[in-house]
């Protein structure tokens, strides 16, 4: 145990900076893991117990090396403890603090023995009281850089991410485990300058693949998120998209009939005039479909106005277009035909709703306009004169009853 002055003001500088390295390293924790302390006498318990420790280390003067796993199962469990994380997190925690204590010593340690006249680390810390303070400093130091330089959006990315905090945590256990088998290697052996060049360029090298490890890792998290939300949004388009259409198609359909509804219909016959063509303009009105709705109630009006939207639709061909205008009356455009044929169709239509096995009478009335190349109806003319010619077809046949 330390016994002069000067070793006494370190050890409790040690543990001064111990404290200190334990304070801003559960802070960092908690902000990270956004989580709370399971009480806040764990952290107490905890800077306790890392100071024991220390003085064990002094007392007792253990080797490093189980200095090194008695430090690191203590971090461990305070971990544990602390936080109620999965094990994986938990190891990448302590691996952290493991990592950055050893490679610090055994830079420090190679450091000293090339530049004073010492030749071992355990002589170093013998003779160096000041140097378990030093390290705890630089490791606290270190976990400031780290705080301040690391993104700390994609450490907890990475935290939530469990492959790539695998990865990180495997490599991490992989360096510390090399360097454990550096510490046993070199353990109470006095180093030669050689030796204390090549631990110096391993513990820096080792530094650099810790940083591309894990730097690699944050990025993989931070890519792997960008790519989930990706597709998420890409899904929310899709599903806009879909309910978009579903809206357009509600917006221009008839609810009964699910045929057009009036305002497509009067935009097609728009459409069909701006065009040009040739064509007939049709209006079909159901016969009766009131005292239908008298005597055998709506729902059957209902029955009666689609059976002869059917009719209507197995008449027509691709390219015509058949919508509701209300009620019991319907648009029809037949692009292409003559009067004659879109009278021949529309009587089949009659033929067909006569034929239905319905105990009462079936049946359309209708008109029909053609367009002609020279003269250029407007919308509102075309279906007065189709509505016109459907209303003395309806009044021929009542009278010719
Ligand atoms: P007409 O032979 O002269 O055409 O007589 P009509 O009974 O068909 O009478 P009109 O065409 O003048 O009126 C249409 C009727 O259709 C008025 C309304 O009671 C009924 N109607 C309108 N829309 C619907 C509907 O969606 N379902 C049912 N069941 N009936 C409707
Ligand atoms: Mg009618």
């Amino acid at each position: 145990m330390p016994t002069e002055p000067g070793s006494l003001i370190f050890l409790f500088l040690s543990f001064a900076a111990l404290i200190l390295y334990d304070l801003r390293a559960f802070s960092f924790s908690a902000s990270i893991l956004q989580l709370r302390p399971n009480h806040r006498l764990s952290k107490l318990f905890s800077i306790l117990a890392n100071c024991v420790l220390l003085a064990l280390i002094f007392v007792l003067g253990l080797p490093m090396l189980l200095s090194y796993l008695i430090l690191y199962l203590v971090v461990l469990l305070e971990l544990c403890m602390m936080f109620q994380g999965q094990a994986v997190l938990l190891l990448f925690g302590s691996g952290n603090f493991l990592f950055h204590l050893m490679d610090v010593q055994m830079i420090a340690a190679a450091l000293y023995v090339l530049l004073f006249d010492i030749s071992s680390p355990e002589e170093f810390f013998r003779r160096y009281p000041s140097s378990v303070f030093l390290t705890l400093l630089v490791v606290t130091a270190l976990l400031e850089v780290f705080r301040r330089g690391v993104d700390q959006t994609a450490l907890r990315l990475l935290l939530k991410n469990s492959g790539q905090l695998l990865f990180a945590t495997t490599s991490m256990s992989l360096i510390n485990v090399y360097l454990l088998i550096l510490s046993v290697s070199y353990s109470g052996q006095a180093y030669s300058a050689l030796a204390a060049v090549f631990l110096l360029c391993t513990g820096v090298l080792l530094f650099g693949a810790f940083y591309t490890a894990l730097l690699h890792a944050l990025r993989m998290s931070v890519l792997l998120e960008y790519k989930a939300r990706s597709h998420t949004l890409e899904q929310k388009l899709e599903q806009s998209q879909e309910d978009l259409d579903a809206m357009q198609e509600a917006a221009t359909t008839d609810a009964l009939t699910e045929v057009h509804n009036r305002r497509y219909g009067l935009e097609a016959l728009d459409r069909q005039l701006a065009a040009g063509g040739p064509g007939c303009v049709c209006f079909v009105d159901i016969d009766r479909l009131k005292s239908v709705n008298d005597q055998y109630g709506h729902d059957e009006g209902d029955q009666y106005i689609l059976r002869v939207v059917r009719a209507l639709s197995e008449a027509l061909s691709g390219c015509d277009t058949l919508a509701r205008l209300g009620g019991d009356e319907f648009l029809l455009l037949l692009p292409g035909r003559t009067e004659a044929e879109a009278d021949t169709l529309l009587e089949w239509v009659r033929e067909k709703l006569h034929a239905s096995a319905t105990s009462y009478r079936s049946s359309i009335s209708f008109g029909v306009v053609a367009l002609q190349a020279e003269e250029r109806l407007s919308a509102g003319e075309a279906l007065r004169r189709a509505d016109a010619k459907m209303y003395r077809d309806k009044l021929s046949r009542r009278e010719g009853k």
